[in-house]
């Protein structure tokens, strides 16, 4: 039993680790670092390398095959990891509770169906908002909600598929085929975009199934462990643990295993998984307190490259007598701060200075503390915004 527990850990934790590097290795934040590395490993030379194989061997008739079927996976709206993810709960929540229930005591059941509920309850509503998706009748609204920081937005951008003027902090979902007002990413495990108006249950949903995760993984500790407590007999006071060696004390832990499986497995699974939803919580409160999302994330990302690299200058607005053309559009905006601040790219300015000669006002900057993010108003007002200023 002690082999098999081990293989059921190393199987939860390598699932984990596959996962977390999928969902997070294409972070900025990861890029240079061993987990960016295992990220390109993961999702683009080993499948190259399978690719070459099945050439190979196959005639190259099952990679055009499997590439539709990644290709429908990763880039066509459909709900099977909406599905896959609330079965995982269901089935887990099925396994777990009838078993734990008669073991519980009034606390315990009372706080059970508290925890349990609010994922479902946030799911659907994350999958379920179309507020966020920018249409002719709220289009001015969502202008308005913003301003242009003509850094990462810059105003008079058309969107080709909608045939709207992009407002600032939307992005064109190819998926929901829809432009999405303040888009931060769309969410395979709801099906949906999340953007201005969903993305605050999509906080409730990390936050709730983290708390359910922390909780059942707690739950499953518990009941095992008092489990061994009744088999193993000690002078009382003692934990039954005390003065073991490490190995039996494994022993014992897969014992109880194999005697609770549906309680052990499911308690083992959320404590795994608990570090995922765990570090997706602290990754979004984080770019809360930065004033980001995470599309703006990646291309603050782009800029800092680019900064290092010597490449960009900045300049005033207003010195540059470009704040004219869209102040009427700007003076509408209902943000406290507003951008006086160019940035352009050094090649794009040799282009541009070829004919107009306004080379002097641009000055070179070195670091991204430099520019200014016009959307970052502080923790507790980026928090405000995320929750009030949703329509
Ligand atoms: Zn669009
Ligand atoms: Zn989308």
């Amino acid at each position: 039993m002690l082999v098999s527990f081990k293989t059921l850990l190393f199987a939860i934790t390598a699932i984990s680790f596959c996962t977390f590097i999928a969902l997070f290795g294409r972070l900025p934040a990861f890029r240079d670092t061993p987990i960016g590395s295992l990220h390109r490993l993961l999702l683009i030379h080993i499948p190259s390398f399978l690719r070459s194989v099945d050439y190979r061997f196959c005639g190259g008739h099952v990679s055009p095959a499997l590439a539709r079927l990644g290709n429908y996976l990763m880039h066509d709206k459909h709900p099977l990891v909406l599905i896959m993810f609330i079965g995982l709960l269901v089935v887990s929540e099925c396994m777990f509770i009838p078993k734990a229930w008669p073991r519980l005591g009034s606390g315990h059941r009372l706080l059970v169906p508290l925890v349990a509920t609010p994922p479902y309850i946030y799911i659907y509503l994350a999958a379920t908002s179309n507020a966020s998706r920018i249409t002719a009748s709220n289009h001015a609204a969502q202008m308005r909600a913003y301003p242009y920081d003509h850094v990462l937005y810059k105003p008079g951008i058309q969107c080709r598929t909608c045939k709207l003027l992009k407002p600032a902090r939307s992005k064109h979902c190819s998926i929901c085929k829809a432009c999405v007002a303040k888009h931060d990413h769309h969410c395979i495990w709801v099906n949906n975009c999340l953007g201005r108006d969903n993305y605050v249950h999509f906080i409730y949903l990390l936050i709730s199934v983290t708390v359910l995760l922390c909780y059942g993984a707690y739950l499953g500790y518990a009941l095992l462990s008092q489990r061994l407590k009744t088999e193993i007999s000690r002078p009382s006071g003692q934990h039954w643990s005390t003065g073991m060696a490490w190995s039996l004390y494994f022993q014992y832990w897969s014992w109880a295993l194999s005697q609770e499986i549906r309680i052990g497995a499911v308690g083992l699974l959320a404590f795994m998984c608990m570090p995922l939803s765990g570090g997706f919580l602290i990754y979004h409160i984080y770019l809360i307190w930065a004033g980001m999302t995470t599309n703006e994330s990646s291309k603050w990302a782009d800029w800092r490259e680019a900064i290092y690299d010597g490449l960009v200058l900045k300049a005033s607005k207003t010195q540059s007598g470009q704040s004219r053309s869209n102040e009427a559009v700007e003076s509408e905006v209902k943000w406290p701060v507003s951008s006086d601040q160019l940035l352009i790219h050094r090649s794009v300015l040799e282009v541009q200075d070829e004919g107009e000669g306004t080379g002097d006002k641009w000055k070179p900057i070195y670091s991204l503390a430099e520019v200014e993010n016009i959307y970052d108003l502080g923790f507790w007002d980026n928090l405000h915004d995320v929750f009030w200023n949703r329509r």
